[in-house]
């Protein structure tokens, strides 16, 4: 059983990303903007400005108040989008209620849009055309690869069918020749579904869904769900009983861990797997914009 190191893969990311970075006349720019105060959200971003102040990447942070209505943040999106030194754009979700999510992911320029979310990027996609691509499934393929975990010909079976996540995962896995499986909650025989995966890619955001009964002998399963629970008997069910002694709560996947141990050839463990690499994918997202835009500036003087 090999368990799967994001915090490995990610170094491996950011280690190829800084040449690129030095051979670039100016440094890359990401704007990242953050509506109101989310605890999670203001966890996420501080790690993302982070990562940008770790790799020489200019980072913005635009906190727009709570109340901001949807043509107000669209003016911020217009105003960044014709921004030079900005060369990308990330819009932290969730909004508040009354913000039209979909015009402002909309509004944000295709070439400018860090997180891959833009509907001409995923048309990108689907096409397989080079885009900026969703981060979390394309940390996924890095770290498939950087393990050596054959896709080609595999049976993929991905759990969960949102726009970030298992859709794109499915369309980059079809891209390396898996052969793939979209389950959800209307699924029949859920857990017959994912026993016949190679692959398999838990998405769903429900705590140690996944148990020895979805897993077949030998699967590469990957554990995307980041859920914090306050449910001690469920904590102590999925190995994390000393975690939530000492914090009151604990992170755990969609996956059972202790049931993967047992039955995966491989797994991605929560923490340290899947979540190390979004950040890793949207700097180089960022990295790859700005070369677009520093090579089309150098070919118009
Ligand atoms: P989401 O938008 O809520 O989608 C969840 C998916 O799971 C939906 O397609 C849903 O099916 C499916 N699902 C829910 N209950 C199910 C059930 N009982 N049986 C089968 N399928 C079921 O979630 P998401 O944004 O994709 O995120 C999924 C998880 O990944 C969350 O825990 C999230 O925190 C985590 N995440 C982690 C990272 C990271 O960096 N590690 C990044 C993004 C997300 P329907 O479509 O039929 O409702």
């Amino acid at each position: 059983m090999q368990i799967l190191d994001g915090t490995l893969v990610r170094a491996e990311i950011l280690s190829r990303l800084k040449p690129r970075i030095a051979r670039l006349k100016r440094s890359p720019g990401l704007a990242v903007v953050l509506v109101g105060h989310d605890p999670a959200s203001e966890i996420y971003v501080r790690g993302k400005i982070k990562a940008c102040g770790e790799l020489g990447i200019y980072s913005e942070k635009l906190t727009p108040p709570e109340s901001i209505s949807t043509e107000e943040l669209l003016a911020v999106i217009d105003d960044l989008n014709r921004r030079p030194e900005i060369d990308g754009i990330l819009v932290q979700m969730p909004l508040p209620k009354q913000v039209d999510s979909r015009r402002v992911l909309e509004s944000v320029a295709p070439d400018k849009d860090a997180d891959g979310f833009h509907p001409v990027n995923v048309g990108h996609l689907v096409a397989g055309r080079p885009a900026p691509r969703a981060c979390t499934p394309a940390g996924i393929i890095q770290m498939l690869k950087f393990y050596g975990c054959p896709m080609d010909g595999r049976r993929a079976v991905i759990v969960g069918r949102s726009d970030i996540v298992g859709k794109p995962m499915a369309l980059m896995l079809l891209h390396e020749s898996a052969t793939v499986t979209i389950c959800h909650s209307r699924t029949l025989n859920l857990a017959g579904e994912c026993r016949r995966a190679e692959i398999l890619v838990a998405a769903i955001g429900r705590p140690g869904f996944v148990t020895r009964d979805f897993i077949g002998p030998g699967a590469v399963v990957i554990d995307v769900g980041q859920n914090r629970i306050d449910d001690r008997a469920l904590a102590e069910t999925l190995g994390k009983g000393d975690e939530f002694a000492r914090k009151g709560s604990a992170l755990v996947g969609d996956v059972n861990p202790i049931d993967a141990i047992d039955c995966a050839s491989a797994y991605t463990p929560v923490p340290r797997g899947v979540g190390p690499l979004t950040i890793a994918m949207l700097m180089a997202n960022t990295v790859e914009l700005a070369e677009k835009h520093q090579s089309a500036a150098n070919t118009r003087e």
